[in-house]
């Protein structure tokens, strides 16, 4: 299994639950998994497809994401074709001779093929070795995507009894787990049920301000990446849509408003990297499969976790870092709880209100984003620390915010607590309004009481009240302010508040506590970018199907020149190497040629491994350089005691740091410099020298910039 998970797919190792579910269904074993998105289900099936005598058949519910993933089995060199409806006569019956002659490791077909007696009769004359179900919550009443297609699945274990059923889905409580199982009649399968929690999604919820802007300074720090941004409404998606591409951003429309053509050659052109962002409604993506998706920004509030969870979960499915940035302001609520009003059924109204309730206080609590999401799905999340989210990493100052919060609630009190957000920070800021006039609100006593301090604060500190419960919204259409217990208790003095501050850091992952957010490239990535991208319009895919962006990562830390180089970098199996490895190869060899100085790591580098005897030779004289330093000698002390350079010195030193030897490096370099210079390889995201010490004016030299960058990957190492 290991040697095939190399071969084929490129990868060093299974992911969670990976081998156990493969080591099952070789077995024999019926199988139901939740993974989440990104966990790696199509391994599952497609790893068995190449050991198992015979064909898997996997039932997937989109035609659209079908023709793709064909695609990719393909090129891992698996043979693999798909049956539906788009098929002409003459490519299904080659299918089905291909089919015929055993020469399909891999066959994808839609549910509604099942319904075809001829179809089943064809499959029950060739050797199946799996039936695998991709998305089987389709198949339950009780999920969020039901399909009556997928009912008919329940007849093949029944036509089949002697091949194993493997059933997937990213989405299932427990109920709807069960129902899946008894509907598709799995033999006591083996389940697993993974966690939700995806490491490598950074999760952060702004203020929304002025929200254009606030996206266009997020895309300035993320060119060459491509997202999704959602927007509530067709109009504010047309909207922000001009707008980007108005800055020069490459952007296009997504929404229920556009012809299926236009919708088809919008996601396409996203698939394909043509597009850095595709701004849409939530009519988007059902039908996307694209590896690469590196952010996912939702503009306005999303109505409930469930879709929060899903929409988000679109971004990061490589395993790569991406960012999930939620723009928060209250007055979102109201318009969705419009339309949430429209609803007639009176039970689904409520469960719709309060789901909504549920996604306001992920956006304004200030707990861990992650431990509240999989809190949400029943799952406790044990770390103190996520480590990627903006409340985890976020440098923290407790504020004592006990008199604005008095202000305020008096305000309220004193106007019998009758009135909505807008007006109370009206009466607190003193504003001139016709409405407070005629209420005589202004005659108050504490009116303007607040003015010193502009309405956004007021803003926040009212949803940061509502989040501590001490005052809370009452009434559906014109929700009034009013105060809680904790809240009296408050404004009478018997009780003090404070609120958590954060200043956000921006490149967010400096307590990161896995190795996901290495720094790469960036200069050369834009190249292999450019270099997958003709690649794929040549074989007419889209460009993830050539390499992940892991990949072209990893090839950005690693550089590698020679084909077994090559062949180390994850996601690079035999068929992928051969087709495309020389290509990759000869573009970085350029690259380093055009750009003299960039360090060549070794491959275990940066995250290297706690190995004292790495470079054997060299040992002895190392050792030497660490006596010398550890009895007190400078660098220029120890480079004239050995008659050595001050740069062989510095390596050395900078190999004892990555071995984890005790060298104390403020005796090398001031503290307060070596901070600076940690923070800009932290922004760059780039291990380079050069720019460094270029930046610093010839304040940091080469050899101290060294020194911190070998002390901070051996930290990053240890996380
Ligand atoms: P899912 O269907 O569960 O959302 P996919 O099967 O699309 O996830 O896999 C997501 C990504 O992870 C793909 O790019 C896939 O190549 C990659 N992947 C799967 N298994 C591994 C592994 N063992 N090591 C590294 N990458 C993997
Ligand atoms: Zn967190």
């Amino acid at each position: 299994m290991l040697d095939t998970l190399k071969r084929v797919f490129g990868f060093q190792a299974f992911r969670p639950n990976q081998e156990e579910i493969i080591r099952n269904i070789l077995a024999g074993r019926d199988v139901f998994a939740v993974m989440p998105t990104g966990g790696g289900k199509s391994l599952c099936y497609q790893l068995p497809a190449r050991i198992m005598q015979g064909t898997v058949v996997v039932i997937s519910p989109l035609i659209a994401l079908m023709k793709d993933q064909v695609d990719a089995a393909l090129e891992n060199g698996i043979s693999t074709a798909f049956i539906n409806s788009s098929l002409k006569p003459r490519e299904m019956s080659e299918v089905y001779q291909r089919l015929r002659n055993h020469a399909l490791e891999l066959l994808y077909i839609a549910p509604e093929r099942f319904a075809m007696p001829d179809f089943i009769e064809t499959l029950k004359t060739i050797p199946i070795s799996l039936f695998a179900i991709d998305e089987a919550h389709c198949i339950s009443e009780w999920g969020h995507d039901f399909r009556p297609d997928y009912l008919r699945l329940s007849s093949i274990t029944g036509v089949f009894p002697n091949v194993p059923v493997a059933a997937f889905t990213a989405t299932a409580t427990p109920g709807v787990q069960e129902d899946i199982i008894n509907k598709l009649g799995l033999r006591s399968p083996y389940t697993v049920r993974a966690s939700f929690n995806r490491q490598n999604l950074f999760y952060r919820v702004t203020g929304k301000t002025a929200i254009e802007t606030q996206i266009l300074e997020f895309l300035g720090d993320h060119t060459d990446e491509s997202g999704i941004i959602y927007c509530t409404t067709r109009d504010s998606v047309v909207k922000m849509a001009d707008f980007l591409t108005a800055n020069g951003i490459k952007a296009l429309p997504y929404h229920a408003g556009l012809t299926p053509e236009q919708r088809k050659r919008n996601q396409e052109a996203f698939s394909r990297d043509e597009l850095t962002v595709i701004v849409a409604t939530i009519a988007f993506g059902m039908g996307i499969d694209k590896s690469n998706v590196r952010f996912v920004i939702h503009a306005d509030l999303p109505k409930n976790i469930e879709s929060y969870y899903q929409e988000t979960g679109r971004a990061g499915r490589d395993g790569e870092p991406a960012w999930c940035i939620l723009f928060f302001s209250r007055g979102d609520i109201p318009k969705i709880r419009y339309f949430i009003d429209q609803i007639p059924e009176d039970k689904e109204r409520t469960i719709a209100t309060e789901k909504l309730n549920q996604m306001a206080r992920y956006a304004s609590h200030n707990v861990c984003r992650r431990r509240h999401l999989l809190g949400y799905f029943g799952e406790e999340y044990g770390d103190e620390n996520c480590g990627a989210c903006d409340i985890c990493t976020g440098t923290v100052e407790k504020v004592d915010i006990t008199i604005d919060a008095q202000i305020l609630m008096s305000a309220m009190s004193r106007t019998s607590q009758r009135f909505g957000i807008r007006h109370i920070i009206d009466v607190v800021t003193g504003a001139n309004t016709k409405r407070i006039r005629e209420l005589k609100h202004n005659t108050i006593k504490t009116y303007g009481a607040g003015s010193h301090k502009d309405k956004n604060h007021w803003r926040f500190l009212v949803d940061e009240l509502l989040a501590q419960d001490v005052i809370h919204q009452d009434g559906d259409k014109y929700p009034v302010l009013k105060l809680t217990k904790k809240g009296q208790s408050v404004l009478y003095g018997k009780e003090e508040l404070t609120a958590l501050k954060r200043e956000e850091t921006k490149t967010g992952r400096r307590t990161a506590q896995d190795n996901e957010f290495k720094p790469f490239d960036k200069d050369l990535f834009k190249r292999l970018r450019v270099l997958r991208k003709t690649l794929a319009e040549e074989q007419q895919v889209p460009p993830y199907i050539i390499f992940s962006d892991r990949s072209l990562h990893e090839m950005c830390r690693y550089y590698p020149a020679t084909l077994p180089d090559m062949k180390r970098i994850s996601g690079v199996g035999d068929a992928k190497l051969e087709r495309y490895g020389d290509d990759f190869i000869e573009e970085i060899m350029a690259y380093l040629n055009e750009n003299p100085g960039i360090p060549v790591p070794d491959r275990e580098y940066p995250a290297l491994s706690v190995n004292p005897s790495r470079k054997k030779g060299k040992g002895e004289t190392i050792e030497k350089t660490y006596e010398l330093f550890r009895e007190g000698l400078s660098l220029q002390g120890i480079a004239e005691t050995r008659n050595l350079s001050i740069s062989t010195i510095t390596g050395h030193l900078e190999q004892l740091i990555r071995d984890g030897r005790d060298i104390d490096i403020d005796r090398i370099v001031d503290p307060e410099k070596r901070n600076a210079v940690e923070k800009l390889f932290l922004t760059l995201q780039v291990w380079n020298l050069g720019p460094v010490v270029e930046h610093f004016n010839g304040t940091v030299s080469f050899e101290e910039a060294k020194i911190i960058r070998a002390s901070l990957q051996r930290k990053q190492a240890n996380l």
